[in-house]
Formats: C-alpha cells, sequence, structure tokens
C-alpha cells in the first residue's frame, strides 16, 4: 500500500514563483487523491485475482496505469522543486546535455516548448533512455499511456498482430498459453536481479 510522500519542505517554500494555494491543492488534495485512487485499484485487483472474475481487468489496468503514474509524477515533480536557492545542473548531467542536445540552451528550449505543446493534460518530462545511453525530451499526455515511467521491463510479450496472428489468427488465448512454453525464465530471472539493484 502507498503512503504517499511528505513534501520535502513547507507549503509556502516555493513563493513567489509557486503559491502556497496552488500546492496545497496539488499536494494535500489532487497528489493524495492520486495515492488514494492507486491503493484502491490495488485493492481491487488482489480481490480479482483472489476470485478469479477478471472480467474488470481492462478498467482496473487503466485505472492502475493513470493513477499511479498521476502518483509517480506528482512525487518527481514536488521533488524536482524546491526553495529558489541556486542550483544547476552537474557536470556530468551538463556533459550529458550538451553532447544529446547541442548545449544547455538547446534542452531548456525543447523542454519548454514540448511542455507548451502538449495537447490537453500531460507533462513535459527529461528521461533518460538507458537502452541508448541518450537523454530525451518527452511530452506525456495524461499521466501514463498505459505505462508507469521508469519502469524496467522484466518480461514483455509482443500482443500486435504480427506477432501472432498467421498461426493462431484471432485467438490470443491459444498464443499466450503457448508462450508459457518458450519463455526463457532465465533472461527474466536476470532482469529482475538487475533491476532491483538499480
Ligand atoms: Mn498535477
Amino acid at each position: 500500500m502507498l503512503k504517499g510522500i511528505e513534501l520535502p519542505y513547507p507549503l509556502n517554500a516555493l513563493e513567489p514563483y509557486y503559491s502556497m494555494e496552488t500546492l496545497k491543492l496539488h499536494y494535500e488534495v489532487l497528489y493524495k487523491g492520486y495515492v488514494d485512487n492507486t491503493n484502491k485499484t490495488e485493492e481491487k485487483l488482489k480481490q480479482m485475482r483472489q476470485n478469479g472474475d477478471f472480467s474488470n481487468i481492462k478498467c482496473l489496468e487503466k485505472n492502475l496505469s493513470f493513477f499511479g503514474s498521476g502518483v509517480i509524477l506528482h512525487e518527481l515533480f514536488f521533488e524536482n522543486m524546491g526553495p529558489a536557492i541556486p542550483s544547476s545542473p552537474s557536470l556530468e548531467l551538463m556533459e550529458q546535455m550538451i553532447k544529446d542536445f547541442g548545449n544547455f540552451e538547446g534542452f531548456r528550449k525543447q523542454l519548454i516548448e514540448a511542455s507548451i505543446a502538449v495537447e490537453a493534460s500531460g507533462w513535459g518530462i527529461l528521461a533518460w533512455v538507458p537502452r541508448w545511453n541518450k537523454l530525451q525530451v518527452l511530452q506525456c499526455e495524461k499521466h501514463q499511456n498505459l505505462t508507469l515511467w521508469g519502469c524496467i521491463p522484466i518480461l514483455v510479450v509482443d500482443m500486435w498482430e504480427h506477432s501472432y496472428y498467421l498461426q493462431y489468427h484471432t485467438k490470443r488465448v491459444d498464443y499466450l498459453n503457448a508462450f508459457w512454453n518458450i519463455l526463457n525464465w532465465n533472461e527474466v530471472n536476470k532482469r529482475f536481479s538487475n533491476a532491483i539493484r538499480k
């Protein structure tokens, strides 16, 4: 069960750049709502596993992704703000920014423009892509697009038609039942072991 984070500063600490009124609403009402709803969703998923009735699975997986990503992004957001004391990217981060964005200004402009251009509700994000050893600026619509930010995949199964249609036609369940026979747990175990040590 998620408890949620404590704000690492008082509610008025970001004044005047981020008002106490806004932060109070954002943290005490909206953020806590995401924590509560993630916990409720986890509870419903547990009941679902226990009673074996998965008819509501699509809705619950969507809720898990939406509320859970809302929790994670807000925590990253609250924790990457702080009282207006001068700070700057480390030498290590700056070198990477220069490598990936040309210079700091290139990064800053891309983040600002990407954030402005987010359609409806969403986020601007600087992300580390371990697979590419590269920083990227991303937009996010809503909180999730059906993932949890920062997750490291441990086991994946391709559900695009190209991965099963020729053999299983529309019978995804047959494909998935067969999948267990060709699943390499040695690789999954290794990924898990690496992921939890990061
Ligand atoms: Mn928010």
